[in-house]
């Protein structure tokens, strides 16, 4: 129910241009909030040309950031990961556009800030991978999973007027 809105299923011409329209869950971590670092990465998203479709600022329970790291909870890490992400608010987001879920995670760099280019949002903005500011989906199938989780109120659906100067 969280996939690719109506907008997007439209006549045969345009379905091979809309259909890598996607959405991805991007959250900016606690460290990224309480450093001030919310309106530096919103603002990487939106001057890309990605549509912010759901936004809100929460503190999410233990049992909550499990569920969403549920696939590292064998790792050494993990419950450090947890401690530090239950440690403030997080800004959780969505983020819509064609290949938005590769692009969000190129834009994010690697997970290791030290492996991070220059240009990307860890590569220029953290040092360290147990405090590495955010969050981005994997694959269509875990944004779509994630934006479940921390949507389950859904999202909001709205047609941008700058879309015909982003996409051809
Ligand atoms: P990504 O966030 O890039 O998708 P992973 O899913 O592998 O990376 O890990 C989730 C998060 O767990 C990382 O963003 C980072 O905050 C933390 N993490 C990953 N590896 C380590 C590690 N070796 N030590 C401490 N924290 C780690």
């Amino acid at each position: 129910q969280h996939g690719i809105g109506r907008e997007f299923a439209g006549d045969d011409g345009c379905r091979q241009i809309f259909s890598k329209m996607e959405r991805t869950y991007i959250m900016i971590k606690p460290d990224g909030v309480q450093r001030g670092l919310i309106g530096e990465i919103v603002k990487r998203f939106e001057s890309k040309g990605f549509k912010l479709v759901a936004m809100k600022l929460t503190k999410p329970s233990k049992e909550h950031m499990e569920e969403h790291y549920v696939d590292l909870k064998e790792k050494k890490f993990f419950p450090g990961l947890i401690e530090y992400m239950t440690s403030g608010p997080v800004c959780a987001m969505v983020w819509e556009g064609k290949g938005a879920v590769a692009t969000g995670r190129k834009m994010l760099g690697a997970t290791m800030p030290s492996e991070s280019d220059p240009g990307t949002i860890r590569g220029d903005l953290c040092i360290e991978v147990g405090r590495n500011i955010c969050h981005g989906s994997d694959s269509v199938d875990s944004a779509n999973k994630e934006i479940a989780h921390w949507f389950p109120e859904g999202i909001c659906e709205w047609e941008s007027c700058s879309k015909a100067w982003i996409y051809e």
